[in-house]
């Protein structure tokens, strides 16, 4: 039996109105040509200096509800990107994170905004993508309220179950 090839999920993090235009032109320009559903992991109400990169772009919503509409998946990608707690997360690659450790109220609330802040832009998010992989019990917890049952993250060869979530795993 000839193996059939692998496949890749490509996912775009760190999407945000003041996102680097440059960078992201080419990214859109490949989406497009070679007609790719990657994940966009956007985030809500960016407040990280590092992503202000260009002026903020007016059409940047109506740009991710196109591509949602051509097959992309939209991720919640933590809500300001402040990745100010020091804590360990469950998947331990960074030494801080915007969600692991913090209050579990705090991080309902989090999640809870960041889902209406997009949903508000006629986005419908799916997966949860973490700022930094942090995150921990109760992020998967607030998720499962929010009904947010898949999660891109941890690494393995097939996707797996975890906490009460589906977890898409990733090749660094
Ligand atoms: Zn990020």
């Amino acid at each position: 039996m000839i193996p059939s090839p692998a496949e890749y999920l490509l996912r775009c993090d760190d999407l945000c109105p003041t996102m680097s235009v440059e960078r992201w032109r080419r990214v859109e320009s490949l989406i497009e040509e070679f007609h790719l559903q990657p994940i966009l992991a956007v985030i809500p109400d960016n407040r990280d200096p590092e992503l202000e990169a260009s002026p903020p772009d007016p059409k940047f919503f109506e740009r991710m509800r196109r591509l949602e509409g051509s097959g992309a998946i939209i991720g919640l990608h933590g809500y300001r990107h402040l990745c100010e707690s020091r804590c360990r997360s469950l998947v331990g690659l960074a030494r801080t994170s915007e969600f692991a450790g913090v209050p579990a109220e705090t991080q309902r609330e989090w999640i809870h905004e960041g889902l209406r802040i997009l949903r508000g832009q006629g986005l419908n998010p799916k997966i949860w993508v973490a700022p930094r992989h942090g995150f921990d019990r109760r992020t998967l917890d607030a998720l499962c309220a929010e009904g947010i049952t898949l999660l891109s993250d941890g690494f393995a060869r097939v996707p797996f179950r975890r906490g009460g979530l589906t977890w898409i795993p990733q090749q660094l």
